[in-house]
Parts: C-alpha cells; sequence; structure tokens
C-alpha cells in the first residue's frame, strides 16, 4: 500500500510549528491568520477522533517583540526574560482560540532534566497520557525561562521527535519555513532537488542537512529536522517536513496528499530514548 495513504490512520499525531511560522517577519509579532487556521485544523484532527499535541515555538520571539526589542536577544538571562513574557502570551491566545471550537488545551513544558530524570520522565508521560484520555490537547515548549545551556535542547524539532517517542505517537509533522527536504539548500543551489518520500534515512540523506536556519527567528535547520527523523522514525513514527506558511497542509498531509517529505518509521528493537537524550 501507498505510505501516503496509510497516513489517514494515524491515531496520535504530534505537530511543531516553528517561531517563523507563527510570526511576522517584518515585525516579529503572531500571524494570527496563521494561527487561527493551525488551531482550526488541531481542533478538526481531535473531532476525527485523534489524539493531538502541538510542539510550539515562539516563547522568547513573541516575548520579545511584546517587550519591544529589536530580533531575539542574545544573552541568555534576557532571552529567559523574554520567554517568560512571550510564553505566557502564546497560552492566552491559544486558549482562547481553541475555546473558539470548544476545544481544551493544556500547557506542557519540558527541561532536558524532565527527561533524563527516570520519575520525572515517567511523570511526564503520565501526564501527556492522562491529558490525552481527557480530550486535551497538550501544547508543548522547553522551559526556556530556567533550562540554561547546559541542559536546553535548544529547538523544537528535537523536542518534538522526542516527545513523539516519549508518547508512542505514531505521526509527527514538522511545519517549517521551507517546503521539505532537497538534495541542496534551495536557496543557495536552484538545482536542488524535491525530495518527496524517505525510506531510509542514511548517510546519503543526513548529509542533505544544513547546520543553519534561513530565518532570523527559528532555531532549526535541515540538520536538526534530519536529527528529528533519526529519533522519530527509530521510535516508530512516520515524520513529515511541511511548509508552514500555510497550516491548511496539515489536514491534506493526514488524507494521504502528497505535501511534504514523507520519512516512514523504521522501528528499531533497540531503540532507547534515553540515549539519544543523553548524546544531545
Ligand atoms: N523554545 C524556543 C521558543 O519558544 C524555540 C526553540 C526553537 O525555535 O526551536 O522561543
Amino acid at each position: 500500500m501507498n505510505l501516503r495513504a496509510t497516513l489517514k490512520d494515524k491515531k496520535r499525531i504530534v505537530v511543531k510549528i516553528g517561531t517563523s511560522s507563527l510570526t511576522h517577519v517584518e515585525t516579529g509579532r503572531l500571524n494570527l491568520t496563521r494561527l487561527e487556521i493551525l488551531v482550526r485544523e488541531l481542533s478538526d484532527l481531535r473531532n476525527q477522533g485523534k489524539e493531538v499535541v502541538l510542539v510550539s515555538s515562539g516563547a522568547i520571539g513573541v516575548g520579545s517583540a511584546a517587550l519591544g526589542m529589536n530580533g531575539k536577544p542574545s544573552h541568555l538571562g534576557q532571552k529567559q526574560a523574554c520567554a517568560a513574557v512571550g510564553q505566557a502570551r502564546l497560552m492566552m491566545i491559544y486558549q482562547k482560540l481553541f475555546m473558539e471550537y470548544n476545544q481544551m488545551s493544556g500547557q506542557i513544558l519540558m527541561t532536558k532534566n524532565t527527561l533524563l530524570d527516570d520519575l520525572n520522565r515517567y511523570n511526564a508521560c503520565n501526564t501527556f497520557q492522562s491529558l490525552l484520555e481527557m480530550g486535551v490537547i497538550p501544547i508543548v515548549n522547553e522551559n526556556d525561562t530556567v533550562s540554561t545551556y547546559e541542559i536546553q535542547f535548544g529547538d523544537n524539532d528535537t523536542l518534538s521527535a522526542i516527545v513523539a517517542a516519549l508518547i508512542g505517537a505514531d505521526l509527527l509533522i514538522l511545519l517549517s519555513d521551507i517546503d521539505g527536504l532537497f538534495s541542496d539548500d534551495p536557496r543557495t543551489n536552484p538545482q536542488a532537488q524535491f525530495i518527496d518520500e524517505v525510506d531510509s534515512l542514511d548517510e546519503h540523506f543526513l548529509k542533505m542537512g544544513k547546520e543553519s536556519t534561513g530565518s532570523k527567528v527559528g532555531t532549526g535547520g535541515m540538520a536538526t529536522k534530519l536529527s528529528a527523523a533519526k529519533i522519530a522514525t527509530s521510535a516508530g513514527a512516520d515524520m513529515v517536513i511541511a511548509n508552514g506558511r500555510d497550516p491548511h497542509v496539515l489536514h491534506k498531509i493526514v488524507e494521504g496528499e502528497d505535501y511534504g517529505t514523507l520519512f516512514a518509521a523504521k522501528p528499531k528493537e533497540e531503540f532507547y530514548l534515553l540515549d539519544y537524550i543523553k548524546n544531545m
């Protein structure tokens, strides 16, 4: 059977959206139109009976715009202060929009320590499980106000893959500012070929990952997306990288339409999440 067509049957879906897709480039302020479409799409996936988790970036970006800063600050303390303001603002808006669709949402903030510590990890897993059983959409971010350089994930691509592995999701969708995986960076090489499907994420594909992000506000480039794909597919989830410019792609992807790059799950019997987290 065609792999795309099997996406219809996915039951537990993690969707990650990056800062560049959530905000206007010119001002760094929230793109409310896009946010509304995202929330409606996620609510509709819930209405189809699917369990949905949103991993949303934007805390630092939204906070720095709210505080009138010109771009993201580079100083850690200031970043954390921006995150404190921005995360609360983001959640306020998400909850308002989800309420319009009669949909419950809740916040889960994680640090690397949450996952390294057995008891914390076990508790986090239980919280996800209970929220999903109650029909709530968990909205996840890194706890940027307290994570410091030594313990931070740094990018939500990796965090979303870890969440997908932790809760046994069967699909992870990364909404980014690029259409998917290309054989080379399409911003600098017009000959770059678009890759529709990756059956096995070997060295050939991993080499296509570029460290940098093209966005001024996002953190993860293609390299972090490919390492997220490694985690998600080894844990048994399919993963799609698609352009978040139009969040309507969400239902199209889940209906099996050809959007973005699809990475096929390759569950590894020896997959052990802690090994990935410790090596980060
Ligand atoms: N946790 C960061 C934030 O909310 C984003 C990390 C990322 O861009 O992946 O601002």
